[in-house]
């Protein structure tokens, strides 16, 4: 029986790494379950996961979750601290599915027991990459990216010597406006950000396909877990979601990865590594899909690309304010402050402010380090957004 916690287990990825867990009942023990809000979705599978604990974020629904769970005998609690706490309960395997960099702090704690973390938070690879991965190798833990495209790009490298890597390619759907007039884009609201042509996911990484913040997001993911040089990785969009990754190599090949589009896969990846075990996902028929097409990734469209590019030639903690001006331009998005094309505006704003922030090209040494970035970078956004809006 491996020992298995799942943080943000109510979101899209949470339930798609539960429904694998549901299907081999005897193979997993459950000890941790957290959540943000949705009393009623952790309290369930907590009782059929015979989880010990589970943990929600917010205190205004702890009430009712306490009330689903009485009599169970599973344990109870809330606030971030408790779930960072559930994280350091001793696992064998932890789901890091919490979004946004909220999912740092329970991230490192998992990852001090010497837990395997599998890795589906890009952001805390982009805010904190350097402490994450000196932090996984001074506990002897792994991280195991669970990322479509950083699966992708694992797999690929499977038995092949770094040195002889050219390039990384990651795919890009291209979003819910790949085909939008530039100009339109303004207009763009957020029921029409929220629609991905092909994968089903939380709202924020939706919006942020759109936006192309998502893969400007797992470029530098790319960059920080792998430590493949930032001018060779490159995006590309690819409409039909098919092929996820290629790892370009010294004598010319290319391996790609090809799949249906459900994290079912990268997940399950994760979950069974080293080995390979049956997953239940469709199964490609490559003659009725015909072709598969690609498109260079044009930058004036997407203007959080060329800032990826600027973060990851920067360095230090830079990727920490990225983040945190993503984050905010994303809230105010939602909540209607601002347009669609004024995120980019404030991010790109924030980093030139943050720039002159001393001590920002030196990488994070510690988490209240990276916590500090991320708060300044979040009242310099605000501030930003506030004269968009
Ligand atoms: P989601 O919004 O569906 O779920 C997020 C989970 O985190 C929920 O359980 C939510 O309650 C919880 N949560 C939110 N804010 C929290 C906070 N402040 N403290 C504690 N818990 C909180 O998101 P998702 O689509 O499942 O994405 C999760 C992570 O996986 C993100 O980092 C995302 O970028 C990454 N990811 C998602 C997909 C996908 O297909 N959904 C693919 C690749 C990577
Ligand atoms: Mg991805």
């Amino acid at each position: 029986m491996r020992r298995i916690t799942i943080l943000g287990a109510t979101g899209s990825i949470g339930q798609s790494t539960i429904d694998l867990i549901k299907r081999r009942p005897d193979d997993f023990d459950v000890v941790a379950l957290t959540g943000g809000c949705n009393a009623k979705q952790l309290a369930a599978d907590a009782i059929a996961l015979r989880a010990e604990i589970a943990v929600l974020d917010s205190a205004d629904c702890y009430g009712e979750l306490k009330d689903l769970l009485s009599g169970t005998g599973i344990e109870v609690a809330c606030g971030a601290q408790a779930i960072a706490d559930a994280a350091r309960r001793p696992a064998d395997w932890i789901m890091s599915a919490i979004v946004g960099a909220a999912g740092l702090p329970p991230g490192m704690a998992a990852l001090e027991q010497g837990s395997t973390l599998a890795l589906a938070n890009k952001e805390s690879l982009v805010t904190a990459g350097p402490l994450l991965m000196a932090t996984a190798a001074r506990y002897g833990a792994r991280i195991l990216p669970v990322d479509s495209e950083h699966s992708a790009v694992f797999q690929a490298l499977v038995g092949e010597p770094m040195d002889a890597v050219e390039r990384v390619i990651i795919t890009a759907s291209g979003g819910a406006f790949r085909d939008w007039p530039l100009e339109q884009l303004k207009t763009a609201t957020v029921a029409q950000a929220s629609a991905h042509p092909n994968w089903d996911m939380g709202q924020r990484i939706t919006i942020d396909s759109a936006s192309m913040f998502n893969k400007a997001l797992e470029l530098i993911e790319t960059k920080e877990y792998f430590g493949i040089s930032p001018d060779k990785i490159e995006a590309i969009v690819h409409p039909e979601s098919l092929v996820h990754a290629l790892v370009g190599f010294n004598d010319g090949a290319l391996m790609a990865h090809v799949g249906p589009p459900d994290m079912r896969h990268a997940i399950g990846y994760a979950l069974n590594w080293p080995d390979r075990s049956h997953l239940p996902v469709a199964r490609l028929d490559l003659a009725a899909i015909g072709a598969l097409t690609f498109r260079a990734a044009d930058e004036v469209r997407w203007p959080a690309l060329r800032m990826a590019r600027e973060v990851m030639s920067a360095g230090g903690k830079t990727g920490a304010v990225f983040n945190a001006a993503k984050e905010r331009a994303l809230d105010a998005f939602i909540a209607g402050q601002v347009g669609f094309m004024d995120m980019p505006v404030a991010v790109a704003e924030t980093l030139a402010k943050m720039s002159a922030h001393s001590g920002l090209q030196n990488a994070p040494i510690s988490l209240e380090e990276v916590m500090e970035t991320d708060r300044l970078s979040r009242i310099c956004a605000d501030a930003a957004l506030a004269k968009l809006g």
